[in-house]
């Protein structure tokens, strides 16, 4: 049984009792009434019951058969299959087609020319345990898309992370990148982030590789024996400025028709500006060996069975990098269920279709789930039942190197999703373990619900409480804290990495991303091992995660489908925010203090006295005070959101909760409902980054996938421009104020439908 959320007034429920013909719901689902409710519930039982997990297993087998990234003949034949799955299962289906850049490698040279020489082997080996492994004709070589042409020779430096505090270290024992090629692990911030930190600090050439550490033998046993990278997997992935714009460098803003106006490849922003290669750790070990200078700080060691140092050299090192600049068809495979009552309302559902190579888990292990859902609902459709919204079920290709196949489809019909758009839905890698809830917080106590309601396959309680449970145990300590004392599960913000993005950043469109997982861990990730072998060995070797997302998955859809009124609640967003506003008070208050300290060792000469003389060390200048940062426009806006959400919230439990039928105008509140994610964002979008317009949620400038939320603020203070933290401020409050009109109008809306 569910916490009660609605009050009933007595008199209000018994007479629905009697008047109904079924038992009613004790507390009705958000958005629906009691009746409704009930009707609803009895829909989900028989969607739950039409699943069949062979279907996961057998489509994940034919789809990860072969390898099919974009523009390779099986990422055609997959669109393919998918629209005519969707077709037999009675969906209005169409494949739009994309046409975008996707270079692919013509040369890639790496090799350590002094102290000793050595050539970078740059491949994964077949393995006999891994039948598709040895597709070696079809498969893509290991390499960074959007990495810039070059042919550079220089001193190598290890960067650690290479993010921007890093830099920092290196600048304290006086060693600059400058005319260098920086060497960097995987890890802690999104890829791309690294070649353009390392440009801007005047490096020539940036290497990414994966250390054992995070991801090979430190970390469990390898493949084949075990789940892990082997000595010689590579990371491939994308690298340009995705947090200046995703989707195709050519056409940013507008959709990539064969007929679009185009940038030229030389002119388009988001290319990295130095070329870029990622490369195991077998090939990165004689590089790393041949490192002198300082020996690298404790927390930069990784797993290799060496001494790490920083450099610069005396490990010389040759990067030629040519790549094939073409203009390749992207295929995305959109399928409709007409709604039959509000059919203007879409309820969009994806999850991208394209791999790097064979991608058995990214993304196919997500797309099953999301096939059999439409293969269900069409089912239900078949059967007589038909949604009050419309459905839209979306496989996207041209995910991996950019969000590209859901970007381009955003831009090309802006404006009549933000007309259309009510919520969109994504799921990308799906395994064993708990339920990953992020997305818009105004959907929060909605998708609580549905994970209430949801099993898990290895527990039987239900997933929510099992992603509690996980919480609570792992959790950082503030979430385990919370996770403890508050009814439902705070869900994350989202900044990127997969194609809510477009929807929920750039047109303003409610947006969740859904996916199991934690005892799935491995590292095939976006290498050739990613295959039906090994996901059916570690990933969810029963599908039973599987069908636990298409459970989550698919109830969601349905809910927000049926609801009498979209289920939207603003409480939750109002505390989010408040939340939000009061980290970044503290992070202008934790960095007043750390440059005051700062300031104060410098005056009092402790950097040099506590250092070796023998080592050289470059004493940090002295930093600008940190301000006093008034917060009052952001805090008077959340105030008024704080009061017109509760009164939205508990004006639609009392009145839904008591309704038989509502019957005001419900498409228009619909509508106003759908405005107030709109309302959060701004038209000029976030400085430097336009495309970016929402003003609560955007991946960071310099984390790439990593969420910074009240992103114009947070980033100023981070950045130290004090002015722009004030400008952001009134951007920012004036969203929350638009949101909270929007609000105001809903309640007065549904008021009327007394
Ligand atoms: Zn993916």
């Amino acid at each position: 049984m569910t916490a009660r959320r609605f009050y009933i007034p007595a008199a209000a429920a018994l007479f629905l009792t009697a008047a109904a013909s079924k038992p009613l719901v004790e507390s009705p689902l958000l958005g629906f009434t009691a009746e409704s409710s009930s009707r609803e519930l009895e829909l989900e039982s028989r969607f739950d019951a039409g699943l069949n997990k062979d279907n996961l297993r057998t489509w994940m087998e034919r789809l990860s058969a072969r390898p099919h990234h974009v523009g390779s003949p099986y990422d055609k034949a997959n669109a393919n299959f998918i629209a005519s799955q969707f077709k037999s299962w009675g969906y209005d289906t169409r494949i739009e087609q994309f046409d975008v850049l996707f270079p692919t490698p013509k040369t890639r040279v790496l090799a350590l020319v002094s102290p000793i020489q050595f050539a970078a082997k740059l491949a994964e080996p077949a393995l006999a345990e891994d039948p598709t492994s040895n597709q070696t004709s079809e498969q893509l070589p290991t390499y960074n898309a959007y990495s810039t042409d070059g042919d550079v020779t220089g001193q190598l430096v290890y960067v650690n992370y290479g993010i921007p505090r890093d830099y920092d270290s290196l600048a304290v024992r006086g060693i600059d990148v400058k005319g260098k090629i920086v060497i960097a692990r995987y890890g802690q911030s999104w890829r791309g982030i690294k070649p353009k930190v390392a440009a801007e600090h005047g490096a020539i050439g940036c290497i990414i590789y994966s250390d054992p550490r995070d991801d090979g033998y430190f970390a469990g046993d390898v493949y084949p024996k075990g789940a892990f990278r082997n000595e010689y997997g590579a990371q491939r992935g994308a690298v340009q400025d995705m947090p200046t714009y995703p989707g195709d460098p050519l056409t940013p803003g507008i959709g990539a028709t064969k007929n679009a106006k185009r940038l030229d490849v030389k002119s388009a922003p988001t290319i990295t500006k130095i070329p870029v290669l990622p490369i195991s750790y077998a090939d990165a070990l004689p590089l790393l060996r041949a490192l002198g200078g300082h020996v690298a700080p404790q927390t930069w060691r990784g797993a290799l069975p060496i001494t790490y140092h920083l450099g610069p050299g005396p490990a010389t090192v040759h990067l030629k990098l040519e790549f094939n600049w073409d203009i390749k068809p992207a295929y995305d495979v959109i399928a409709t269920l007409r709604g039959r009552e509000r059919p203007d309302e879409w309820i969009i559902r994806g999850n991208h279709q394209d791999a790097w190579v064979n991608g058995a888990d990214d993304p196919i292990s997500g797309l099953v789930a999301l096939m059999e859902e439409a293969r269900n609902i069409g089912a239900l459709a078949k059967s007589g039942w038909r949604p009050k919204r419309t459905i839209v079920f979306a496989a996207w290709d041209a995910e991996e190197p950019g969000l590209l196949g859901s970007t381009e489809w955003v831009e090309e019909h802006a404006s009549l999703l933000s007309r259309v758009g009510a919520v969109y839905i994504n799921s990308d890698t799906n395994g064993r373990g708990f339920l990953g809830i992020a997305g818009s917080h105004t959907l929060e106590r909605f998708i609580n619900e549905v994970a209430r309601a949801v099993p898990d396959p290895q527990t039987k309680v239900n997933v929510l409480e099992r992603a509690k449970a996980s919480v609570r145990l792992r959790g950082s300590a503030d979430d385990q804290k919370e996770a403890a004392s508050r009814a439902d599960l705070r869900i994350d913000a989202l900044g990127s990495g997969s194609d809510y993005t477009p929807f929920l950043q750039h047109l303003g469109i409610a947006a969740l991303n859904l996916g199991f997982g934690g005892e799935d861990s491995g590292g095939s990730y976006h290498s050739i091992y990613d295959s039906f072998a090994h996901y059916t060995r570690f990933g969810d070797p029963g599908f039973n995660y599987g069908i636990a997302l298409a459970k989550v998955g698919g109830r969601a859809v349905l809910r927000l489908a049926n609801a009498d009124v979209l289920p939207l609640a603003f409480a939750p967003l109002a505390e989010t925010v408040g939340k939000y506003l009061k980290e970044v008070t503290k992070l202008a208050n934790d960095m007043r203090e750390e440059t005051e300290t700062r300031n104060t060792r410098i005056r009092d000469r402790v950097y040099e006295l506590a250092a070796d003389p023998n080592e050289k060390l470059i004493v940090p200048t002295p930093m600008e005070a940190v301000p006093a940062i008034e917060f009052t426009p952001i805090q008077t806006a959340l105030t008024r959101l704080e009061k017109v959400s509760k009164a939205y919230d508990s004006t639609a439990a009392v009145l839904l909760g008591s309704t038989k039928r509502p019957t005001a105008n419900l498409i228009s509140l619909d509508r106003t409902l759908m405005r107030t994610e709109r309302a959060l964002m701004s038209d000029a979008g976030l400085p430097r980054r336009p495309w970016f317009k929402h003003q609560i949620y955007a991946p960071g400038y310099y984390t790439g996938y990593g969420v910074k939320t009240l992103p114009g603020v947070r980033e100023a203070i981070e950045q130290r421009n004090w002015t722009e933290a004030k400008t952001e401020m009134e951007v920012i409050a004036k969203a929350l104020d638009a949101a909270s009109t929007e609000i105001e109008k809903a309640t007065r809306e549904l008021e009327a439908t007394r």
